[in-house]
């Protein structure tokens, strides 16, 4: 079974209060193969009044829901763990053929994304209020920790299951019901995600999905209902923004995992070869189109050449091709947009004075493909520096000193992920105290860890997903007083 075949036609549909159904109408839309631009199926097209449906599955579920034992609802994510590990293979196919990445990158998320279901299903069980005496004696202060209730869950198509799991998994733990409304562009590896849900015997109405490409009606209909409890949302600021303003009247509990501009900075005393490793992987990690991904090279001047010569070969020789093919580093991104903006960024910076080491050129289609390509002596005010790149360009700039690498780190509405090289333990503790982001990578290109708070701060959102902060989202406090008896 490869591909397509782990989402059987039954399942493309929409999953409200356990039973797969058609759209009101039964209006479906296309997903695409974003290596060649054809059609791979089609899925449910829901609308507002559909996502309403749904959203009264989750509040119907949320009860009972609230009232499972809590092993019971661990030992859900941990069958939901091993199922996902078993089915790898398959779901990284499906999830290569609709997002473009590399089959092996696909695999790579997989494990990513189902280790929240692990660190979740451990969490569950260990959720706890306190006890304590009231500083002055006498009363005895209680707290208790219940479910926030049925939430609402947007996801981007960038990682069309990691970040699904990073959401789902805290609040199965923490009892709490849900709707999901995943990227229009990668609808399939969600709806295989929670037939494997059911599977493994997630109560009906728990988890209910709504694919759409009416993004903005459905989610106006489902965050004006007094009844949602809670927003959490990964995507673009832009979006974040829309979000955060119609929560305002529910005044809903709000988690925003939004976009980054990330420094990568490389010191004097760095070991030059280890930080092109690192580069490699916080640039290319999907193709560049992650929030965490490397996208302000910040090179001190006196090891840019060696940086630049060296990431520019490394870069160079990675085989661009369909996701699925043997032997490809890098597979297409995803859409002609995407193409076109990384592209202009590009033309921009060459245009402030930037010269290509490799790449910068967008090759004949089909399918939406840009090289990896290295940019050196980029202005530091060039567009590529400022927006998020979300493609495989590394854009390098130099600096002269610390101090002049942290201001420029932190010269940014960003502060989602920054990366550090350098083998000094002082200037390391300093760099990281002084870095305004809320993920700081020393000596790694690689930070995301299910076992850590990931989130951000200033335009990249709040809120924290995974570690024992992420549980906290999904999670009410009610304090009670008590006599001294
Ligand atoms: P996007 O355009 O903001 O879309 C994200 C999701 O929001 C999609 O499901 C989209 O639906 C939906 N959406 C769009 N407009 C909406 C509206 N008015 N109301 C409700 N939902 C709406 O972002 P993207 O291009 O998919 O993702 C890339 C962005 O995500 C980047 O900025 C990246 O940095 C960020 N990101 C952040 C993190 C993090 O953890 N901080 C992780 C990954 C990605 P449609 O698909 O139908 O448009």
């Amino acid at each position: 079974m490869t591909g397509l075949d782990i989402l059987p036609p039954g399942r493309r549909q929409l999953l409200i209060g356990g039973s797969w159904q058609e759209a009101s109408g039964g209006k479906r839309f296309d997903v695409v193969d974003p290596a060649d631009g054809s059609v791979l199926t089609t899925v449910a097209n829901a609308s507002a009044g559909d996502a309403m449906d749904a959203l009264d599955a989750a509040v119907a579920a949320q009860v009972d829901w609230a009232r499972t034992a809590p092993r019971e609802r661990g030992e859900i994510l941990r069958r939901a763990f091993d199922r996902l590990t078993e089915q790898a293979d398959d779901i990284a196919e499906l999830m290569s053929l609709e997002m473009g990445k590399t089959v092996a990158e696909a695999k790579g998320e997989l494990s990513y994304g189902a280790e929240f279901f692990r660190w979740y299903a451990e969490e569950a069980v260990r959720i706890h209020g306190r006890w304590m005496q009231a500083p002055a004696g006498g009363s005895r202060l209680l707290t208790i920790k219940k479910p926030v209730g049925p939430c609402f869950f947007v996801t981007p198509w960038n990682f069309p299951l990691a970040m699904g799991t990073r959401k789902i998994g805290p609040a199965i733990a923490a009892g709490c019901t849900m709707v999901i409304k995943p990227a229009a562009q990668t609808p399939l590896t969600m709806l295989a995600l929670a037939g494997l849900l059911a599977d493994v015997g997630l109560p009906d109405g728990v988890l209910n999905i709504v694919t759409t490409t009416a993004a903005g009606e459905v989610g106006e209909a489902v965050m004006a209902d007094d009844r949602l409890r809670k927003v959490s949302f990964t995507g673009s600021t832009g979006v974040g923004k829309v979000l955060v303003r119609q929560s305002a009247d529910q005044l809903l509990r709000v988690s925003m995992e939004l976009g980054g501009n990330a420094p990568f900075i490389v010191f004097e005393d760095a070991d030059v070869d280890a930080a092109v490793d690192g580069a490699m992987i916080a640039k290319m990690r999907n193709m560049g189109e992650a929030c965490t991904s490397a996208n302000r090279f910040l090179v001190h001047t006196s090891v840019a050449e060696e940086f630049g010569d060296k990431l520019g070969k490394r870069m160079g020789a990675l085989t661009v091709g369909r996701g699925q093919d043997e032997g490809v580093d890098v597979g297409p991104l995803i859409d002609e947009k995407a193409v076109e903006s990384v592209s202009q960024l590009v033309t921009d910076a060459v245009h402030d004075g930037a010269t290509v080491i490799t790449g910068g050129t967008v090759p004949d289609g089909p399918g939406y493909f840009y090289p990896p390509t290295v940019l050196v002596d980029v202005h530091p005010e060039s567009a590529i520096n400022v927006e998020e790149i979300f493609g495989p360009v590394a854009a390098i700039t130099t600096f002269e000193t610390e101090a002049e690498a942290i201001r420029r780190a932190n010269d940014t509405d960003y502060g989602l992920a920054s990366y550090v090289y350098t083998r000094d333990l002082a200037r390391t503790i300093r760099v990281a105290e002084s870095l305004d982001f809320g993920m700081v990578g020393i000596n790694t290109g690689l930070i995301s860890n299910p076992a850590a708070p990931f989130g951000g701060m200033k335009a990249s959102g709040f809120g924290r997903e995974g570690g024992f902060e992420g549980i906290e989202e999904y999670l009410e406090t009610t304090y009670v007083a008590l006599p001294a008896g």
